[in-house]
């Protein structure tokens, strides 16, 4: 009767920021990469005029909004708002991705709520009908769909899927506390204009992607992935939350090869040259005192999908 929906989080390997725009967001170039840490979201029939309730569970679930605003919730709405039909479901959210961490949790569940209704009201919505309505919800959504790696453009919602060979080894350090999105773009703006650089986008150029790394993904060369990693929202995350900069040099020190803060943060990922090297770095972090936890895991994942089984 119920379907279960596994969706992955995301780190981003390359997150180049633009100048802020006039409608206040800015052109990222993102490229996207779907790792093995994920949530599930499952679908439960639910009786006529009952509408949307969730629940949640998992070590961040007091986190979680349970009103209106879940993205899981406002995805099983605009579904059902698309097709003409009443939104009656009961959605249960396993989170396991970090709260408020940089890794898209939120983005994913509303992914996740997608694919799960769409099952469980049998609608067969296209894929492509999905991917809008998903960017509907926010710029993170869609890749969630797709997962994979892929070069996120715009507001990050313009997707192309990227060229990848084989599965890189990731370790991330969750931090106690989240950091809010929008907090960081507003203080890497204050921080470009503290520079005297400017912070709009006329005056920053437009990022684009960076060659080497699409050669170390498409080549699956974790060290030349490692020296190809970037986020322009780092400085930025640092300045928010100094602390961090001790768990970036503790994984550095524990062997990893490639470290950057995930996304807006404060979680942090590191890239590991194999899946045995991962599990010491994660090892070393948490007996560090520098995270909350830290967990190794793989990628690239696929996207938000039905389990089976
Ligand atoms: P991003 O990397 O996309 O910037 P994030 O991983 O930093 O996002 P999320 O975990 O998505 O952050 O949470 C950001 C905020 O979104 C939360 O503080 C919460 O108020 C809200 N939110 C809405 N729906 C959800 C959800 N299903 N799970 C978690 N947070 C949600």
């Amino acid at each position: 009767m119920s379907v279960t929906v596994r969706v992955p989080a995301k780190v981003n390997v390359q997150l180049g920021v633009g100048g802020l725009r006039g409608d206040g967001f800015h052109d990222l170039a993102n490229v996207f990469f779907a790792v093995a840490l994920g949530d599930e979201v499952t679908a439960t029939p639910a009786a006529p005029g009952t509408g949307t309730t969730l629940t949640c569970t998992g070590p961040d679930a007091g986190q979680v909004p349970l009103d209106d605003s879940n993205l899981a919730a406002r995805a099983a709405r605009l579904l059902a708002a698309h097709h003409g039909i009443e939104p009656d479901v009961h959605l249960h959210i396993a989170k396991d991705i970090p709260v408020a961490g940089g890794m898209a949790g939120g983005s994913a569940d509303g992914a996740a709520a997608l694919v799960a209704c769409d099952a469980l009201w049998a609608l067969g919505t296209p894929q492509q009908t999905l991917l809008a309505l998903a960017a509907e919800l926010g710029s993170d959504v869609p890749f969630a769909l797709l997962g994979g790696v892929a070069l996120g453009r715009g507001r990050g919602e313009i997707l192309e899927a990227l060229p990848v060979t084989g599965t890189f080894h990731w370790v991330f350090a969750v931090a106690d506390g989240g950091l809010s999105t929008p907090a960081v773009f507003h203080e890497c703006d204050r921080l470009r204009e503290e520079a005297g650089t400017g912070s709009t986008d006329t005056d920053v150029p437009t990022p684009d992607a960076d060659p080497a790394l699409l050669a170390a993904l498409a080549d699956g060369d974790p060290a030349a992935l490692a020296a190809a990693l970037t986020n322009d929202l780092q400085s930025a995350a640092l300045s928010l939350r100094p602390a961090l900069a001790a768990t970036l040099a503790a994984g550095t020190e524990a062997g990893a090869i490639g470290a950057l803060v995930s996304g807006s943060g404060p979680t942090c990922a590191f890239l590991a040259k194999d899946a045995e090297a991962a599990e010491a770095v994660a090892a070393a972090l948490t007996a560090s005192g520098t995270c909350r936890t830290a967990r190794a895991t793989h990628g690239p994942v696929p996207g938000a999908a039905v389990r089976t089984g």
